[in-house]
């Protein structure tokens, strides 16, 4: 089921979500992939192969400093395990990154809507429908990126875990899932989102466990959790008690 780790915080996102995913190898993955947030522009580097691949490509063409990201290892479904399919996928505009784990069973019909409204899809895959709808009805809410995720996991069906950000919102991450997992971890001034809790573990032990159709607004400071509706979510907050060796 592959991997997904969000951060924002004071760290340097970059190293916190590269060791995250390093973390989350023993899923599985065919690619690997990352985007950071830095002086309002988005960025991204991505790679078919190993964890390994990508740290060549992050050595050989740098990312800026950030203190928000997000990163992605795949195992294709929808596109075979190339670059170009490989996560983040972009907005036309360049300002939304998203990455999901999990199949959107409805997503002949949401790229063709795209295409007739003049779209021009880059990938294979699945998931990149979810960059052009969410940059689309951004607009209408008023920029809440959160609230777009809603709009947006609203019309998709199948299984997602879900997590973007978006450019002009450079202090923001957003996830969702969906018959996929996705666990919050709390610090101190930073916050974490993972497939897993062992992408986060070396840095907090507090742990809030999403449940089934809710989205998560995560800053610095605080973390709000919605469902799909907009309403206040049920939470399973707790301590990992066991540690990444184990
Ligand atoms: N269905 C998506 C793709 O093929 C995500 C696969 C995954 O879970 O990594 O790109």
């Amino acid at each position: 089921m592959c991997g997904i780790v969000g951060y924002v915080g004071e760290k340097q996102a970059l190293s916190v979500v590269v060791e995250g995913l390093r973390r989350l190898e023993y899923r599985g993955y065919d690619s690997a992939g990352v985007a950071v947030v830095a002086d309002g522009l988005l960025d991204t580097r991505k790679k078919a192969g190993k964890l390994a691949n990508l740290e060549t490509l992050l050595g050989t063409d740098p990312l800026p400093q950030s203190t928000i990201g997000i990163g992605h290892t795949r195992w294709a479904t929808h596109g075979g395990p190339t670059d170009g399919n490989a996560h983040p996928h972009v907005s036309e505009d360049g300002k939304v990154a998203v990455i999901h784990n999990g199949i959107i069973e409805n997503f002949a019909e949401l790229r063709a809507e795209l295409t007739g409204a003049g779209v021009t899809l880059s990938s294979e895959t699945d998931t990149e429908v979810v960059a052009h709808l969410l940059a689309a009805v951004l607009p209408e809410t008023g920029h809440d990126l959160a609230e777009a995720m809603r709009r947006v996991c609203r019309r998709l069906s199948g299984a997602f875990t879900l997590v973007a950000v978006h450019s002009d919102i450079p202090d923001v991450v957003v996830g969702a899932r969906r018959n996929s997992p996705l666990v919050v971890g709390r610090g101190d001034g930073e916050n974490f989102l993972a497939s897993d809790v062992a992408a986060f573990i070396a840095h907090t032990r507090h742990a809030t466990e999403l449940g089934q159709d809710q989205v998560v607004e995560l800053r610095r400071d605080g973390v709000v959790v919605t469902t799909f509706d907009g309403a206040p979510a049920e939470v399973t907050e707790y301590e990992v008690t066991w540690d990444a060796s184990a």
